[in-house]
Formats: structure tokens, sequence, C-alpha cells
């Protein structure tokens, strides 16, 4: 592995939810009563010997719980494109939502990325008021606490490197330890923006989604993904179906949920 290495990168459809209104994704002014609906992925990094995993996606319950479609388990997700849970040597937790760290258990020889912002805000007084505490999952927490307690999660403060030409990048604003992912591909920097901005329509017209921390940080948070990305057509958002319609299938067999976002878009 050297600074020269570059990488393959997959967005994984795992799930979606299809009942949903743009009022459900934007404030502010808005034609708010027309349908819109919302994926749910993981992204998968390999390159250089490493295999990385960018969120954890959520499980059966949790899908019953918010009632989500849960189309398949992240694991089978990656399965399908030729990478084991086994094989996974790191994750990094974009931030600590439902959707983005509830299947924690799954990666037996992984190490944990999360921001200690992140942290602090999911287990502090924020939590004590119901509407911020909503978009958590207190046993996802708690398993977090428990990798931190057996040596498992490496805590970054800001800007950090996972391995030469991946890094992450705190933003706060949607939640207050938000961070997202660069990384060096064959089409040059790549931005794995998760939830900094969950459709393109968020960054590209500058409208806030719906959960906030601070809108502020949230608003600072498009311009540092433009900023670290070779070009807007670099930045991958994290909920929008749009991503597996503008991208090429991994394979025929995984074309409804699998697309390489280290190439080019089609359109
Ligand atoms: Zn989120
Ligand atoms: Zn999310």
């Amino acid at each position: 592995m050297s600074d020269e290495t570059t990488y393959e990168v997959l967005a994984l459809r795992y799930g979606t939810m299809t009942e949903r209104t743009r009022r459900d994704n934007f404030i502010m002014a808005d034609d708010h009563a027309s349908a819109m609906p919302l994926d749910y992925f993981v992204w998968l990094i390999r390159g250089g010997g490493r295999t990385i995993l960018v969120d954890t996606g959520f499980d059966p319950a949790e899908a019953k719980r918010r009632g989500r479609q849960l189309e398949r388990l992240p694991r089978e997700a990656l399965e399908a494109v030729g990478a084991s849970a086994d094989a996974i040597d790191t994750v990094i937790i974009t931030h600590l939502h439902w959707d983005h760290a509830g299947t924690l258990e799954h990666w037996p020889n992984a190490r944990f990325h999360l921001q200690e912002a992140e942290m602090a805000y999911a287990t502090g007084r924020c939590m004590c008021e119901p509407v911020l505490q909503h978009p958590f999952t207190v046993d996802h927490v708690c398993t977090m606490v428990r990798h931190v307690y057996s040596g498992r999660v490496q805590f970054h403060r800001g800007d950090g490197r996972i391995a030469p030409g991946i890094s992450v990048h705190h933003v706060g604003g949607h939640s207050q330890g938000l961070m997202f992912v660069r990384v060096k591909t064959a089409r040059g920097w790549v931005v794995l923006a998760s939830d900094s901005s969950h459709f393109y329509e968020n960054m590209e017209q500058r409208k806030p989604f719906v959960l906030i921390h601070s809108l502020e940080d949230m608003c600072r948070g498009w311009d540092r993904l433009y900023a670290e990305a070779s070009s807007p057509k670099h930045v991958i958002p994290g909920h929008d179906p749009l991503v597996l319609k503008r991208y090429p299938a991994f394979s025929d067999a995984t074309a409804a949920f699998a697309v390489r976002v280290d190439t080019a878009p089609l359109v």
C-alpha cells in the first residue's frame, strides 16, 4: 500500500422507504405533498489489501420498529459482491443514527472509527430530549460502548486518516459528530457524503434535511463536501435513489442494488 493506491468504491442499497413525501425530506418552502422515496446504503472500499465498510445499516427488528423495508442485511449485500463479513478490517461509522450503526456486532475482525463528538452526543445530555434522541437506538449506542471497552474503537477529533488515500472529515450539522469519507479513486477524489447530504438536492439546492443538530454546520458541510471532492460529480449523497441510476452496476446479478461510484457516472 502506497500513496499511489486507488480504491474501488461500491454503494450498496440494503433498504428503502417508498411511502415518503418531500415533507419528510426538506424543511423550508417546497412542494411538500409529492412523493420522494429514500434508499438506505452502506459503502464498501477495497484496495491496497484493505476491505473497509462505511456504516452498518439496520437489521430486521429495527426495520419493523421504524416501518422501513429491509431488502437484505448489509452483510448479505457485501457477500453478493465478494466481501465476507470476516474480511472487513475497518468499519467507519459516519454517525450513530439507527440506520447507520445497526449491525455493529456483525464484523468480528473490524476496528471501528468514530468521531468522539458523536459518542459524546449520543451518550450525553441531549439524549434527555426525546426529539433529539429519536434517530438513535440505545442498543446500538451500548454496543459501540462495549466495542470501546474491548479496545476496538479508534476515535477521531476533526479530520482523520484511515489509510493512504482514505480520510474522514467531521462536519456535524445533521448529527453533532457526523463525518464524511474521502477516498482516492482512479477517477479522482470521491466523497461519500453519508448524511451530510441525504439527496443530491440537499447540497445542490442548499435545502436542509429535516433532522438537524446545527443548521449552520449543515450548510457549511455542503461546502466542505465540494471542497474535498475532485468535482461536484464526485460527491455521493447518503440516501438518494438516483445513485443507483447514475452509476454503473457492479455486476448483472447485483444490478438492482450495487453500483461502482469509483467510476464516472453514466449521466
Ligand atoms: Zn442520520
Ligand atoms: Zn441516514
